[in-house]
């Protein structure tokens, strides 16, 4: 049943009792027009009135980026009568969930996290957790909402789940949604009975999947609990066809199971609650936008970067201030190199011509500076923001009138020939193009600049495939696996990912001892299924911590490292790179860049006086190494609960280098290559050539076989983040000798 808007007089996060005052309150204060200003502000009490009732569990909302869905939708549920138990809002990104509990938290004259007791807001993203016992929403990424499954897979502490930004249909989404599904539509005994409510928020309007998706979820489970008169959300699955013969497993716990139908849906079963669709509202919120005028290039382009910088001082030379401009990206990496064109440029302009301040926005940027995006830009001044796709829908930047769009974004994508997910850059699909267009229209009308022709926009694909479709479903499976669910197949997926897909990453879970030959989950793979990495940097970490490789410490600074974007800074002329090149010598190992990562985090932590001084002598990006200190003491907490030791035997550098790497090895044992006769690289499993990465401290150099942790695709296959290894060491973890 579709909402209308109503006016709304209450103000659903107004505390109680006394009037507060100081600063919280004055903040409070000053934020309330301009949240009421919000178009989902008139959707306060329909919103309310969806969920109200018994079996009112799930509401689907769909509404711009910027309506106000991500920041109002919690504090208009936190009084409802049902809401007792915490809110959690799940989003993508880090970023978003941070900046988020940073504003409800100011909207609400609260503090945020674990600073101050008494706080009603949090969020817990990887490597990060703000939250204190008076937490009452609570900001997290979708991953570490799957990581509390875990815990406690019926989701107790929570009265609702919203999942903000279903659009972007991370893998982590889909997975979200499957488990969700079952916990709504399935008996509520792990629950104590009280029912769990789902919000699914989206910025586009194709929401009819969803309203499929959670429909079949309550027919299916009012036929199982009529066909055999047990519960729904009992073991449905111990009879189901399942063509993973041998790999199913008994659980342990009681996490609420898929259900598979027994057979064909027959008309005229009703589930127990009424028709299915009674039970799911929808509710559409009205756009603001502003018409875009959109420009095309007339030319494609090679170089998108420069083409930006164009259209950038285009704008600022034709156009009044204020009106700030947005500039779409691919990664840190371009977003970096503009960054520095634009300052250069700047110091050439004459003092009549209103002034520029670059802000740059992706998600490795730490908080603090991802946060000025949002301070006006301040007079005769205008900012331009270079961004990844996070300020597609994630993030929503006030004062921008003017958007650049390169039509490109950096996505992961399995390639099947390589056997492993590699990093591409790619033509987004023309709905992104459209949400990027349209932020340049949300305060009044803009313009948009295509840096690709009107033909080439034609030839878009509509939509961007969800990743669940494109990415290796490894870690994915790993959590079903440590959820309980045995019977991976009928997982209810949004969207099913492909047989072969799933049989592929089944199969190196058992490569990685995640899984046992029976298809259970082991205990190595229960350790790795509560980290905060993938299954692959998981098993190294695990290996590290056996005690007869007792390099645990030295693996984590690795991993701290490998999970930060640029730990080296990009050098953008030769003579620089020969600069950098010789003050980073003492930094450079001949193994590769895996030990050249432990001796940089090292020589990091070991300066005690200036540390900002000694990332600028070694070329080193003092940013990524704050990020690599905060995931480095984070690992090293996970690591002492999880009781993973740390190795108190001294060993000769040479025996914890060899250590290491098979460590390493034992992790990517899928991500390896020898040298041929003629000096080219092929790997291992899939015979596929692969070239050493320029950015390798190996690049150029020839030994017999190379373990990676990462690869790109540009013109060709490449190899980042290298080690060199002997081939036998290879042979015997392919061959699985190796433990
Ligand atoms: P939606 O979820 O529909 O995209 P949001 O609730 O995220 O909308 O945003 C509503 C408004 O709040 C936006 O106009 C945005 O500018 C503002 N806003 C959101 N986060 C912040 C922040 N961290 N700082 C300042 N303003 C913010």
């Amino acid at each position: 049943s579709k909402t209308k808007a109503s006016p709304v007089t209450r103000d659903a996060s107004e505390p109680k009792g006394k009037p507060a005052s100081g600063p919280l309150a004055k903040k409070r204060q000053e934020l309330l027009p301009i949240r009421q200003a919000l178009p989902i502000w008139a959707h306060a009490s329909d919103i309310r009135q969806a969920l109200r009732g018994p079996h009112k569990d799930v509401l689907l909302l769909v509404g711009e980026t910027g309506s106000g869905k991500s920041t109002q939708v919690p504090q208009f549920l936190l009084s409802e009568p049902w809401c007792t138990g915490q809110i959690a809002i799940t989003q993508p990104r880090r970023v978003a969930a941070i900046s988020l509990a940073r504003r409800v938290a100011d909207e609400m004259g609260s503090t945020l996290g674990s600073s101050s007791p008494g706080s009603k807001v949090g969020y817990s993203v990887r490597f990060d957790q703000s939250v204190s016992p008076s937490t009452r929403i609570k900001f997290l990424t979708e991953g570490m909402l799957l990581q509390e499954m875990l815990r406690d897979p019926w989701l107790k502490q929570y009265s609702v789940v919203v999942v903000d930004e279903v659009h972007e249909r991370s893998v982590n989404v889909d997975l979200v949604l499957g488990f969700l599904r079952n916990i709504v539509t399935g008996d509520k005994k792990g629950r104590g009975g009280k029912p769990l409510k789902v919000v699914v928020m989206s910025a586009t309007a194709d929401i009819e999947g969803l309203q499929r998706f959670f429909e079949d979820g309550y027919r299916l489970s009012s036929q199982h609990s009529s066909s055999n008169g047990t519960t729904a959300a009992t073991n449905g699955t111990e009879d189901s066809e399942s063509s993973w013969s041998g790999i199913s497993s008994s659980s342990e716990d009681e996490a609420p199971k898929s259900i598979t139908p027994r057979k064909e849906l027959s008309n005229g079963v009703e589930p127990k609650n009424g028709s299915p669709a009674a039970s799911i509202s929808q509710c559409h919120i009205e756009g603001r936008q502003y018409p875009v005028k959109t420009m095309y290039l007339p030319e494609p382009t090679q170089d998108f970067v420069e083409a930006a910088l164009k259209s950038i001082f285009q704008i600022h030379y034709k156009e009044p201030v204020p009106g700030d401009i947005l500039v779409f990206l691919t990664g840190q990496d371009t977003v970096e190199g503009l960054e520095k064109l634009v300052k250069e440029y700047v110091l050439g302009m004459g003092p009549e011509v209103p002034k520029i301040i670059t802000l740059p926005l992706f998600a490795a940027l730490p908080q603090h500076l991802q946060q000025r995006v949002f301070a006006p830009a301040p007079p005769k001044t205008r900012k331009v923001i270079l961004s990844t796709n996070i300020a597609e829908t994630s993030v929503t930047v006030p004062g921008v009138r003017f958007v650049v769009d390169c039509g490109k974004a950096k996505i992961k994508q399995f390639r099947n020939r390589l056997g492993l997910d590699s990093l591409l850059v790619k033509p987004i699909s023309q709905s992104a193009a459209i949400q990027r267009q349209g932020r340049a229209g949300r305060e009044a009308p803009g313009q948009c600049y295509r840096l690709y022709t009107e033909k080439d926009y034609n030839t878009l694909g509509k939509n961007t495939t969800p990743e669940i479709l494109r990415c290796d479903l490894s870690a994915a499976l790993l959590v079903m696996k440590a959820r309980g669910i045995d019977d991976v197949l009928n997982f209810p997926f949004l969207s099913r990912p492909p047989h072969e897909a799933l049989e592929k990453a089944l199969l190196q879970l058992l490569q990685l001892g995640a899984l046992t030959e029976a298809g259970e989950i082991s205990d190595i793979g229960r350790t790795i299924a509560k980290l905060p990495l993938t299954p692959t940097l998981g098993r190294c970490l695990v290996e590290a911590a056996k005690p007869e490789r007792g390099c645990l410490t030295e693996m984590i600074d690795i991993i701290a490292a490998l999970s930060v974007e640029n730990v080296f800074l990009n050098l953008v002329t030769e003579e620089k790179r020969e600069e950098a090149e010789a003050a980073r010598r003492t930094l450079y190992r001949r193994e590769g860049d895996h030990m050249t990562f432990l001796a940089t985090v090292q020589g990091y932590a070991e300066e005690k006086s200036d540390r900002k001084a000694w990332t600028e002598r070694h070329y080193v990006s003092h940013r990524a190494m704050q990020n690599v200190m905060d995931i480095r003491k984070q690992l090293r907490g996970l690591c002492g609960q999880l009781s993973l030791p740390i190795a108190d035997i001294e060993k000769s550098s040479e025996e914890l280098t060899t250590s290491i790497l098979h460590s390493l090895l034992r992790g990517f044992a899928a991500n390896t290559a020898r040298l041929m006769p003629d000096g080219s690289y092929r790997t291992l499993s899939g015979n596929q050539t692969i070239a050493i990465h320029p950015s390798s401290v190996l690049f150029g150099k020839k030994v017999e076989a190379i373990v990676f942790s990462e690869s790109v695709f540009t013109s060709r296959s490449y190899a980042r983040g290298v080690s060199a290894v002997r081939l036998d060491w290879v042979a015997g973890v392919l061959a699985g000798t190796d433990g």
